[in-house]
């Protein structure tokens, strides 16, 4: 009924560009001139964490980032999509706070590309939980719209339920070390039984400081989680 009635909304709409409305082919696709003015982050990249390298120059031994390099990755693996910058943090605005869900599928798409160097062995995809007062406040988890045509597109089961958040106060402003505390322990697992033995992938928005993925993972391996990887849409590079 959800598809039929999706069908006729797209057959009364023709499909236009989510953010300039100009008119493409498939609905929920970016017209060409919007895809260009995003940062898209393809090779070279750090192999772990996917942090991009500025040229190619850094790539002829190293396929590590000094980070992961130092073995302090904060997962098995993280791919994201873009860059934040200027024309991602407009997109992601709007996607998060203003109710411009209809942004879910490009950026799902973009996310599902990120991930194509990867042989993703994920058995669970996971969107990285909100707080129910937050939850209840946005009327959304921006993670999850994402994390829903990431796991279809991967045939695997969507865990929303299993982890739960406490509400803090907004990260917005803080930085690397605060941002740590302020996450530490906000985390927990509510069924143990569905994480145990598990390999999960975590779905964000954006990665920032890689704190709050570090903290999701920390408490699902210690519920017994197998491995625990990432995709965001896309990452602050400055904080590497
Ligand atoms: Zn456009
Ligand atoms: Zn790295």
């Amino acid at each position: 009924m959800v598809k039929l009635f999706q069908n006729i909304i797209e057959f009364l709409f023709p499909p236009a560009c989510p953010l300039c409305d100009a008119p493409v082919s498939l609905h929920g696709e970016l017209c060409a001139e919007c895809w260009t003015s995003f940062d898209w982050i393809d090779s070279p990249k750090c192999m772990r964490c996917g942090y991009p390298f500025a040229d190619d120059s850094q790539l002829s031994e190293v396929v590590l980032c000094h980070v992961c390099a130092a073995g302090k990755c904060e997962l098995e693996w993280i791919r994201s999509a873009c860059v934040y910058d200027t024309v991602s943090r407009g997109a992601m605005l709007p996607f998060k706070h203003g109710g411009k869900i209809k942004y879910a599928r490009f950026m799902a798409r973009a996310m599902i590309w990120a991930l194509r160097d990867i042989n993703v062995d994920a058995d669970i995809v996971m969107p990285v939980p909100l707080a129910r007062r937050r939850l209840f406040k946005r009327g959304y988890n921006q993670a999850t719209l994402l994390a829903r045509p990431i796991a279809r597109a991967m045939g695997v089961r969507m865990d929303l339920d299993s982890v739960r958040r406490k509400y803090r106060d907004d990260m917005g402003h803080k930085n690397a070390r605060e941002r740590t505390e302020n996450i530490r322990g906000v985390f927990s697992v509510v069924d143990t039984n569905k994480i145990r033995g598990r390999k999960i992938l975590l779905v964000d928005d954006v990665m920032t400081s890689g704190a709050t993925f570090s903290e999701l993972r920390r408490v699902l391996i210690r519920a017994g989680a197998k491995a625990v990887y990432g995709v965001t849409f896309c990452r602050v590079t400055r904080a590497v």
